[in-house]
């Protein structure tokens, strides 16, 4: 067997466990495991001399095909389906089996003798595909079983049809399907969005004007009053011997019909004394019943619900189904964390959700459900982050450190405090055996850049390559610069790979990362995008996470080895949501200025003071600095963006400036017309940018000193915050100047922050206050979880609590296998699409 096609078959066989281990999320590979596999499989088909070795390659290839396009179901059929045609291929490549290990790795056996070693600890390929589909030895039925039984409780609420509740039927079950209802656990899991509060109830004599309250009453008279054409209303009198209190219903006929006289009917609303009289407008109405009121007379639940489902049907269905599941409720919280909060059980919270008896009990239960909410989400952070943190799955970079400590010897700084403890965490996780997957968050201008130089030449010291992915080309460029000149003494080959590239340079390139000449690569998404195949990439950096998709961030993972990956990030994410989009990464914040730093100062003011503004930038730039005017993004058009930056740039520089060099800058400009403008700008023979906010990220020119900001109000704090950043990045004074005449009090409101606040964080939380998380920075595209009971601002304490809780569990019980743990793994299968079986081989 040609030594060739082992290495093919080797480098076709490596990510598998990984991406088992990622239970399906398409990383395992850096650029997406779809594209690595599709792309290995057809070189081996390709290679291979043998029919049989033919076949099979082509069958798995084919097995792989729209795998970035399908269902976690899917792919985790897929990927078990895998391992056998790897196992024949790899009987007839190297004539062994190959088993995988509990741990995730995939395992060759080499003679009969460890055959039998690792039998103990494995389970061969056959048990492997009948994982889930019911068992074929004993010890897994037992198991099996055991699991049923403890679950059965659940089970029997938890998976049933609705169609058998009292009131529902076939008829409302296809109905409430359409609000995403089909098993009783939906139904007691949809949860009101609001309450009215009826519980205050009344004797008619007590009323008084504008009261909130329920009043009991016999029906003493329906009339019918219409005063002028088209207007009927309809008033129907109720009694309780104290006096008469009316209900009052405009153009709703049907309404006589509901009622007769001599019956008990609870009438709750807000009162009105109207021409001597009690009234209550459209009053919630329902006759009394001895079993108690759903409608009136209580905290009454609101649901969400759409056209022809009504609150009064929701609410019955709803009673009706605590009422039916009363007393075979289980408990879905092990009971640390019940002991532990003193939490409602699960059967009193429903109840006290859906028909709270008072108000204190409602906060009571919402927590519980919030926490519920939180903590299952953590859980499958917490069993993602233990997925990927496998021993063996990682590199183990050398611990000499020589290439960096010559590095850093020869900047002309000394790293800050801050720095040099992320720095410290960041070359841990690059010399462990794990794999590092962090994140490191530092404000604007807080000196990141040299903190992923750092691990660049690492992980080149080791002899790997080091990757570094940024939004946009302009910055790529910048980094790749950056790097060039920073790194001429020592002997490293730099590449940058943007779209832009023509295709014979791109080809020249890739050719020279997969041979590994290239040590270090600089890219935008084309990095990822291009398939490219590195030699043995060590570390991937991503810089301004916040501006790729978490999708993206987790893209970051190699081709066939499994390289350390850092995200970067200038946007301050706060600590709630932090935990939540990236939750299962380890953080290190840079909280500290590199020194001489000075604020930069920001003013506020009107488009009128605009003479005032560009004279006080004549003096700055008189004084050798130069400066930013952005033009904000026309969110209809991006032309009409471009021609307003066009404009002005042409404006400033005839009729404002015309004894400087004024620059132009967009998104639309061929990358080399950019680059151009960029390096004219970094040495200063453009005193003024106007840009487009293409320049809101990363761009690095320290001698800048003033940055004005057109029709600021347009943009959120975030990117406010972001722009201002692109000054004071050097040792002079500097200033941000906000024109904006902004209409709306949140407007103003952003303005003030922006003049009060410097510090990134308070700007960030400031935003996610005014703006509500799924507006923050977009986080919706961002993979922000649609939460129904918590409120990650509001409830961030219960988030931290459920955060410690959820990593806490899976560690003491990784693989959920104590009895009240049963459960959990139920719902995280059932609703979360977590397969636990994917490596469940004992
Ligand atoms: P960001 O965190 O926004 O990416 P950069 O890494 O671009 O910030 O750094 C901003 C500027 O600060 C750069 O000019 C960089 O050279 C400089 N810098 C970084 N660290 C230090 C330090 N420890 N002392 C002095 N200047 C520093
Ligand atoms: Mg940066």
């Amino acid at each position: 067997m040609g030594s060739r096609l082992e290495d093919i078959f080797d480098k076709v066989v490596k990510p598998i466990p990984i991406e088992i281990k990622l239970r399906g999320l398409n990383t395992a590979v850096f650029g997406g495991f779809d594209t690595y596999i599709l792309s290995w499989t057809k070189k081996l088909e390709e290679e291979a001399n043998e029919d049989k070795i033919k076949s099979l390659s082509s069958k798995l290839h084919q097995l792989f095909e729209g795998y970035g396009g399908t269902t976690l179901d899917d792919r985790h059929s897929r990927l078990k389906r895998s391992l056998d045609i790897v196992n024949d291929l790899a009987q007839e490549i190297k004539g062994r089996d190959i088993f995988l290990l509990k741990d995730g790795r995939l395992k060759v056996i080499k003679d009969s003798k460890s055959k039998d070693e690792v039998r103990e600890k494995s389970i061969p390929k056959e048990g492997l595909t009948s994982i889930g589909g019911g068992a074929n030895n004993k010890g897994s039925e037992l198991k099996e079983n055991k699991a049923k039984r403890r679950s059965k409780d659940l089970e029997y609420f938890w998976q049933s049809s609705i169609k058998y509740i009292k009131g529902v039927g076939e008829y409302w079950a296809k109905r409430l399907k359409s609000l995403g209802i089909e098993e009783v656990k939906d139904l007691l899991y949809y949860f009101p969005r609001d309450y009215n509060d009826w519980s205050q109830c009344k004797k008619i004599r007590d009323l008084s004007n504008g009261a909130k309250v329920t009043v009991e009453g016999k029906v003493v008279s329906i009339n019918q009053i219409s005063p002028r054409r088209g207007m009927d209303i309809i008033k129907v009198g109720i009694n309780d011997g104290t006096g008469t209190l009316y209900g009052v219903w405009f153009n709703q006929k049907y309404i006589k019909k509901i009622f007769k006289k001599g019956q008990s009917y609870l009438f709750s609303g807000e009162v009105k004394f109207s021409y001597g009289n009690f009234e209550i407008n459209n009053p919630h109405y329902e006759e009394v019943d001895f079993n108690g009121s759903l409608h009136t007379a209580r905290i009454v639940p609101i649901y969400p619900t759409k056209k022809g489902i009504n609150q009064k049907r929701l609410r019955r269905i709803i009673r009706n189904t605590l009422d039916k599941y009363k007393g075979s409720i289980g408990e879905v919280l092990p009971s640390f964390i019940m002991d532990k909060y003193n939490f409602a059980t699960l059967d009193k919270a429903l109840e006290g959700i859906h028909f709270p008896e008072d108000k204190k009990l409602l906060r009571k239960v919402r927590g519980r459900f919030a926490y519920e909410e939180l903590f299952l989400l953590q859980l499958i952070l917490a069993l993602r982050k233990q997925g990927s943190q496998s021993e063996d799955l990682g590199i183990a970079h050398p611990k000499e450190n020589s290439l960096v400590d010559d590095f850093l010897a020869s900047l002309h700084f000394e790293l800050t405090g801050a720095q040099q403890r992320v720095w410290k965490d960041i070359r841990k996780d690059m010399e462990s055996e794990y794999n590092m997957n962090r994140l490191l968050q530092g404000d604007v201008g807080a000196g990141k850049t040299i903190v992923a130089t750092l691990a660049l030449l690492k992980s080149v010291e080791g002899g790997f390559q080091g990757a570094m992915m940024a939004p946009t080309e302009i910055l790529a460029e910048q980094h790749y610069l950056g790097l060039k000149e920073e790194l001429k003494p020592f002997d490293i080959e730099v590449g940058l790979l943007v779209g832009s590239l023509k295709a014979k340079e791109k080809r020249e390139l890739l050719a020279q990362i997969e041979g590994g000449e290239v040590d270090i690569v600089v890219g935008t998404h084309a990095l990822i995008q291009e398939g490219i195949n590195f030699s043995n990439l060590g570390v991937a950096i991503v810089d301004e996470q916040h501006r790729f998709g978490v999708r993206q961030r987790a893209t970051l993972q190699e081709k066939g080895t499994n390289p350390d990956v850092l995200v970067m990030t200038a946007t301050p994410i706060p600590r709630t949501l932090a935990l939540t989009l990236y939750g299962d990464l380890d953080v290190s914040v840079i909280d500290e200025l590199p020194p001489g730093r000075k604020p930069v100062l920001t003013e506020w003011r009107g488009a009128k003071a605009k003479g005032e503004i560009y004279s006080f930038v004549r003096k700055e730039i008189e004084k050798g600095r130069q400066a930013y005017v952005v033009c904000p993004l026309v969110e209809e058009s991006e032309s009409l963006d471009i021609e307003s930056a066009t404009e002005l740039s042409a404006y400033l520089q005839e009729d404002v400036f015309n004894d400087f060099k004024v620059g132009l800058l967009h998104g639309k400009m061929k990358a080399n017309e950019k680059e151009e403008i960029m390096e004219k700008f970094r040495e200063n023979q453009i005193n003024i940018l106007v840009s487009t906010t293409v320049i809101e990220v990363g761009v690095n020119i320290p001698n800048a000193s003033v940055m004005v900001i057109e029709d600021a109000q347009r943009f959120g704090l975030a990117q406010l915050h972001q722009l201002r950043g692109r000054v004071g990045r050097g040792k002079y004074q500097s200033y941000c100047i906000l024109i904006a005449d902004p209409t709306t009090d949140e407007g103003k409101e952003r303005m003030k922050i922006m003049t009060k606040s410097t510090d990134g964080f308070v700007i960030a939380e400031e935003d996610l206050h005014l703006r509500g998380p799924g507006e923050f920075f977009g986080t919706r595209q961002h993979g922000m979880p649609d939460l129904k009971v918590a409120d990650i601002l509001r409830d961030h304490k219960i988030l931290e609590k459920a955060r410690e809780d959820a990593f806490k569990l899976v560690e003491d019980d990784p693989d959920f296998n104590k009895e009240e743990n049963q459960i959990l793994k139920d719902i995280l299968v059932k609703n979360y699409n977590y397969d636990f079986d994917l490596l469940d081989i004992s």
